[in-house]
């Protein structure tokens, strides 16, 4: 019983966006994660386009959390998100066709990355050695 009312309040969005922003009303956050303020705007105009195409989405990093070293996360440049109005697949592949987007990643936890850094890469967590930092950045 413990374990699911854990799991309630970790998983509780918490709407911290301004109401005039229609876009960003669909943007929510795990509880570690402390708002867009520190993402640079050009990864906000990204987020905004990205939930106007897949719908509500639940970020559980964006510049905090363990990344890789020299990580996008750092300079302002990613998030990484929880689809929730879509599958994990689909949110990826719409991210991929974003003017602004340069990498994306799936997690197989059903997390998926975007950064607004140079496109040079394409990749899937299970091949990349900072999947287990990302699921860390959960707060776990
Ligand atoms: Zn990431």
């Amino acid at each position: 019983m413990r374990c699911i009312v854990m799991a309630v309040i970790f998983t509780v969005a918490v709407p911290v966006l301004a109401r005039a922003d229609a876009a960003l009303e669909k943007v929510s956050f795990q509880p570690q994660v402390k708002g867009l303020r520190c993402l640079k705007a050009e990864t906000v105009t990204m987020i905004r386009e990205l939930v106007e195409k897949i719908g509500p989405i639940q970020i559980t990093s964006t510049c905090g959390g363990r990344h890789a070293r020299n990580s996008q996360h750092y300079r302002g440049n990613a998030i990484d998100f929880r689809p929730l109005a879509t599958t994990p697949r689909k949110a990826a592949a719409v991210a991929k066709t974003l003017e602004a987007v340069g990498g994306v990643g799936s997690y197989s936890n059903g997390l998926v990355h975007v950064d607004v850094g140079d496109r040079e890469f394409a990749w899937f967590g299970t091949k990349r050695g900072n999947r287990r930092l990302a699921y860390n950045a959960r707060g776990r």
